[in-house]
């Protein structure tokens, strides 16, 4: 079924978001604070106006992709007697707190609302690689279900809006920690005479292959009980030689340092002999 659906928003994001409408043929009017973001949706058949109250009323469907959660008010407050009684997909990046404030909001407004965090660049819109984890009303997902798939893998998580915002800002924390760690390894090498391309080159499928280790550890972790037999300890993870390669290299100790830490508070509280997956606890309990 073809929807009519409004984009708010075309910066990168939501260009790429608001094309791939256009090309699956559904009605798609487009808006954005600076006029002139449009001009290449248009010449592919999107519909571009000059107001946020305009652009509401021509869709069924309300696709909102700004900067934060600041600019979602600034840009909708005005407009929520509009909305009630349409459909609102949220896919501004903003913090699960945010979100839960946004369906709130919507709730009050009688607007039906789901919240999406976007896993992908936009030139990654509507290829294989993307996906988009949604949260909130569990009934606009199963509706949209067909136009949200022309952007990426769509996964639901349930009503609380806030729980797409979560997986996303935990799943970019460990894609933070992974590259400063491999420009970790980068800075140790580099020193010796070896480029960063040719330390990538190793890197790319080492590091690929370990994660294949995240269901050992999510196992653990899920059993809460860190003795099973077949974990490499936090004894033999002790990453003293790395630290001091580091420094013998003239280099910072903070990335590498900070696992370490983590595995001596473990150490320390008497929980050496136990796995890796242990110092979970160490996060979870700041000391
Ligand atoms: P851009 O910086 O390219 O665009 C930002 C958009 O927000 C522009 O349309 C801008 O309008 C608009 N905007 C900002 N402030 C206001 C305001 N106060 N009132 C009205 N409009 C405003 O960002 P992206 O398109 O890349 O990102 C959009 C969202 O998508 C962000 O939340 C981002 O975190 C998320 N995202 C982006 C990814 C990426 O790789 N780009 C990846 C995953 C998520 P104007 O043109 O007038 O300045």
């Amino acid at each position: 079924i073809s929807v009519q659906v409004s984009v708010l928003g075309l910066g990168e994001m939501g260009r790429a978001l608001a094309e791939a409408l256009v090309k699956a043929g559904h009605g798609t009017t487009v808006w954005n604070r600076t006029p002139g973001r449009a001009d290449g949706l248009v010449a592919q058949g999107a519909h571009a106006v000059g107001t946020v109250g305009e652009a509401v009323r021509a869709g069924d469907l309300v696709i909102v992709c700004l900067l934060d959660h600041a600019s979602v008010h600034e840009v909708l407050d005005p407009v929520v007697g509009e909305l009630a009684g349409r459909t609102l997909i949220n896919l501004t990046t903003t913090s699960p707190a945010q979100a839960r404030e946004s369906a709130e909001w919507a709730a009050r407004a009688g607007i039906a609302y789901l919240d999406g965090g976007i896993m992908a660049r936009p030139q990654m819109i509507g290829g294989p690689g993307a996906s988009i984890l949604y949260s909130g009303s569990g009934e606009v997902f199963d509706t949209y279900r067909e136009l949200l798939d022309l952007w990426g893998t769509s996964v639901y998580f349930g009503e609380d809006a806030g729980l797409a915002c979560l997986y996303d800002l935990a799943l970019l924390s460990g894609m933070y920690v992974m590259f400063a760690g491999f420009l970790h390894g980068v800075a140790m090498v580099t020193p010796a005479g070896v480029t960063a391309r040719q330390f990538a080159a190793l890197a790319t499928p080492f590091l690929a292959a370990m994660t294949g280790g995240f269901e050992g550890f999510a196992e653990v972790v899920d059993g809460g009980d860190y003795t099973v037999e077949g974990q490499q300890s936090l004894f033999f993870s002790q990453l003293g030689d790395l630290v001091d390669a580091s420094s013998d290299q003239g280099i910072g100790t903070e990335v590498i340092g900070m696992v370490e830490a983590l595995i001596q508070r473990q150490i320390e509280a008497g929980h050496g002999e136990e796995g890796f997956a242990r110092i979970i606890e160490s996060i979870r309990q700041p000391g």
